[in-house]
């Protein structure tokens, strides 16, 4: 059974080195967002690219950074996001404190 979700859509991620990259667009069905206070991608994988080279891209599965203006009840509400490195940290750079 497939299901179909509204999720925030990964508009783009830049960070290459994850396995779920593929030309700066994360290909794994959904990411989680963040440990409670740093907006870090939960989902990131150091590993060798996902053998298949799928065409979705993912959306945000649930979101725990709750001093997110975009964050409700622990979920994403903004239409789209953005990852990319900050310093050497993989973060959401949507993230915008309250
Ligand atoms: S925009 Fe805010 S609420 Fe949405 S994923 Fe990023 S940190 Fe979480």
């Amino acid at each position: 059974m497939k299901m179909t979700i509204d999720m925030p859509f990964v508009s783009g991620c830049t960070v290459s080195e994850c396995a779920y990259n593929i030309n700066d667009s994360c290909r794994a069905h959904a990411i989680t967002v963040g440990d409670g206070v740093h907006p870090g991608c939960d989902t990131f994988l150091g590993a060798p690219r996902h053998a298949r080279n799928s065409k979705q891209s993912a959306g945000v599965g649930a979101c725990k950074v709750t001093g997110c203006m975009h964050n409700e009840d622990y979920e994403c509400v903004a239409d789209s996001i953005r990852v990319g490195l900050t310093a050497d940290t993989v973060n959401c750079l949507t993230y915008m404190g309250r």
